[in-house]
């Protein structure tokens, strides 16, 4: 009965970190019709101009 209860706690808490993980990726690659790195325009629903761009925002934005 204890290690269960442990365990559902354990999933809980790994379940939120992992909700807050993704919402914040999520919010930060949205995109603009402009480059992130950039501001050149870009088509719709690209989010850089190109790939070189693309890398040195993600090493600019990536914490891990
Ligand atoms: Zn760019």
């Amino acid at each position: 009965m204890d290690d269960a209860d442990r365990v559902n706690n354990n999933q809980s808490l790994i379940d939120k970190a992992n909700a807050h993980k993704s919402k914040r990726i999520t919010t930060s690659y949205v995109a603009t019709g402009l480059c992130l790195f950039c501001d050149e325009p870009v088509d719709p629903g690209r989010r850089w101009c190109d790939a070189q761009c693309r890398d040195d925002w993600q090493s600019e934005n990536e914490e891990d």
